[in-house]
């Protein structure tokens, strides 16, 4: 049975370890990203590689060390270096030593042949095609599944009494949609996630802010590599309304171009008229779409190094100034510290409530009386 085993991103490992077994292959699983994943990634890949690859390039060392055999991972298209990353992480890892394969899934609308052809190399079993095809479809569920109740802890987090208690009941709710398999198992726990994560105790009438997350999509989807801003944010207060999930990202890459990318790209256009790799085009476009629906603000994630990013942020300063939204930027890297993040992120949320609630503020109003 070939070892297969993938890039860890959020909780989506779930939904690719049960896919991976189905189809006949034995799962190595990647782990969470640690100090140790990203030591691995900056001792092995080149100096200036974006912060994704490096921890990419942790990951698959750590796996190979585990015993992995196939390496399952996406492409990238557009002018960036998302699309060598399969072949370049291959001839590191083959000049460490490790025998390991490199699958590299394109984009399925764009390259249907070698989608199936790369499908067949991970179905061991020769199952037939309407048997892999539910496999597909089961998988398909979960990731919904998944990513619906992630969106939910968003809007609780900031409402709820106990700090802390959205996360504890995710942790567990996240347990019950990995052990489900079935069809109807997997709806069962997908509803029950959700229910009980709405049952959280929370406060109805606190006013939250509500934050726009963009960027590029390893340093969205991972919590590890962004240090868990969105919780840090949901403990501040912020409800956020992150702009990619691996399900969003999926149907665009697999069918065709949603309505809502559609949007985004127009929006993006007055600003930034080509493609320019990576996320950058989405980010602006984006940002624009959370200005024109009152969001508080927008935080924006990019990789240190990241070009389309760098581009997106220098962008940005206009996108801010013309629809009256803050931006805030994160560049991230192995030197990234959380307390030094945190503190940007209280000033930040500070910031939109004096925008937002000038006049109720305690302090606003001292000085009016002193008038
Ligand atoms: S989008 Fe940015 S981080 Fe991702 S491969 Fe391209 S340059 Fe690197």
């Amino acid at each position: 049975m070939p070892r297969v085993t993938f890039p860890h991103m959020g909780e989506s490992y779930r939904t690719f370890k049960m896919l991976m077994n189905d189809l006949g292959n034995e799962v190595v699983l990647p782990p969470r990203p640690s100090k140790r994943t990203l030591d691995h990634g900056v001792r092995h890949a080149p100096e200036f590689a974006c912060f994704p690859f490096k921890i990419l390039m942790g990951t698959y060392v750590e796996t190979c060390l585990l015993g992995a055999e196939i390496i399952v991972t996406s492409g990238g298209v557009g002018p960036c270096r998302a699309g060598q990353y399969g072949q370049l992480h291959k001839k590191i890892l083959l000049d460490l030593g490790y025998p390991v394969d490199i699958i590299v899934f394109e984009p399925p609308r764009l390259h249907p042949i070698d989608f199936l052809r790369n499908i067949q190399r991970l179905n061991p079993n020769r199952m037939s095609y309407r048997a892999v095809w539910d496999c597909i479809k089961r998988a398909w569920q979960k990731l919904i599944a998944l990513d619906e109740t992630e969106k939910i802890t968003h809007v609780v987090r900031p409402r709820e009494i106990v700090t802390g208690s959205t996360t504890r009941i995710y942790r567990k709710v996240l347990e019950w949609i990995d052990r489900s398999h079935s069809a109807k198992e997997i709806e069962e726990a997908h509803s029950s996630a959700v229910e009980a994560i709405k049952s959280v105790e929370q406060d109805p009438e606190r006013k939250v802010l509500k934050v726009g997350l963009v960027g590029e999509i390893y340093v969205l989807l991972e919590p590890a590599s962004n240090l868990e801003i969105e919780e840090t944010l949901g403990n501040l207060g912020v409800e956020v309304e992150r702009s990619m999930f691996l399900t969003g990202w999926t149907r665009e890459n697999t069918f065709s171009e949603t309505h809502e990318t559609i949007s985004v790209k127009d929006a993006a256009m007055p600003y930034i008229p080509l493609c320019i790799g990576g996320h950058g085009m989405e980010s602006v476009g984006h940002t624009v779409v959370y200005a024109k629906r009152g969001f508080d603000g927008v935080i924006q994630l990019a990789p240190f190094t990241c070009i389309p990013e760098i581009v997106a942020r220098t962008i940005l300063t206009s996108v801010s100034k013309e629809h009256g939204i803050p931006v805030l930027t994160f560049f991230l890297d192995e030197q990234t510290g959380k307390a030094g993040m945190s503190t940007r992120l209280e000033a930040f949320v500070d910031l939109m409530k004096r925008k937002k609630w000038q006049d109720e503020l305690p302090e606003h109003n001292a000085v009016k009386k002193g008038q």
